[in-house]
């Protein structure tokens, strides 16, 4: 368990129990190569031919049809393809691909993408919905939100506006269709045990904790009334996913609308009935999503 802090090998082992702790601790390892298509810029037929063409082996994601995972290639060499560089594919994790299917959005809704850069969920919206989401895309940090500019332009995105602000002091007269809150946070579903991880210390959760409420807090405020949001984090720390929920569900502002999760994505237990835990594995990384109802 080198590598792996202490402090939260001991808040798992709180969480879910030694047996499950140890589980997650192997599942911290460098993940497998993973991407997803970019509908504004080709079709799964151009993709599946140049990969052939390129001897690139791939096997498909049974629960969504724009993954692919790739075999004998690391991200650096899909880098170097043509399809990568023309914004034809967008290298993203398999969990991080997850949250963006369980919006409710039509042609013509607004959404916030509350916390977007580098803007790997702003794009699926894009991608999956032809570009017929007006997406305002928010993001506090000067150099990600370039980064946002960046690959919004590369993937072909036309009707995402990037708005670099603190998303908790919006304005409250704002109000949106929809909201997803892909919020900042410690990443403790995310470690890998060959890094140092040493950025990861215990007050970063502290910070992120509070950080969260806050967002959580305007997300629900700018959200039309009757309308879903979903919160997302890559944490797999309760203080950052169920008691955030948890205190939104005490204070009646919204109801959880259980997620129909794919069967054979692995889970871990979540407290909250309807919103899920993805365990951290070989090929996923630990995720938490909630999706919320504003009452
Ligand atoms: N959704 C992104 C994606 O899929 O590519 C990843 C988002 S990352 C988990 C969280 C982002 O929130 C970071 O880029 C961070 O700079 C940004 N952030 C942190 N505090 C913020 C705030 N108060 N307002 C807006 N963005 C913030």
């Amino acid at each position: 368990m080198k590598e792996i802090p202490l402090f939260l090998i001991e808040r798992l082992k709180n969480q879910y129990g030694e047996e499950l702790m140890k589980e997650i601790v192997k599942g911290f390892q460098k993940k497998t190569v993973t991407f997803r298509i970019n509908h504004l810029k080709t079709t799964l037929g151009e993709i599946e031919k140049v990969l052939e063409e390129e001897a690139i082996l791939f096997q498909k994601i049974f629960w969504f049809d724009d993954a692919f995972l790739i075999e004998n290639k690391t991200e650096e060499e899909i880098r170097l393809l043509d399809i990568y560089k023309e914004g034809k594919i967008y290298l993203q994790s398999l969990s991080s691909m997850l949250p963006v299917l369980f919006l409710d959005l039509e042609e013509g809704m607004s959404i916030l993408d509350m916390a977007a850069a580098p803007g790997g969920k702003t794009t699926e919206i894009a991608s999956i919905y032809q570009d017929k989401i007006l997406i305002t895309a928010c993001e506090k940090n000067k150099i990600r939100a370039d980064r946002l500019r960046y690959n919004i332009k590369k993937q072909g995105v036309r009707r995402a506006t990037v708005l670099e602000s603190d998303a908790s002091k919006l304005d409250e007269y704002f109000s949106f269709d929809s909201i997803l809150l892909d919020a900042p946070c410690s990443g403790s579903g995310t470690l890998q045990r060959e890094n140092s991880n040493s950025y990861f210390k215990e007050e970063l959760i502290e910070t992120t904790k509070k950080l969260q409420k806050v967002l959580l807090k305007k997300a629900v405020q700018i959200l039309k009334p009757g309308s879903t949001m979903i919160y997302s984090t890559c944490s797999i720390l309760e203080e950052e996913n169920e008691l955030q929920i948890e205190a939104l569900l005490n204070e009646k502002l919204v109801e959880v609308v259980p997620l129909d999760f794919p069967n054979d994505i692995p889970l871990l237990p979540s407290k909250i009935f309807g919103t899920v835990v993805v365990k951290p594995t070989s090929l996923y990384e630990g995720f938490f999503i909630a999706k919320l109802r504003k009452r």
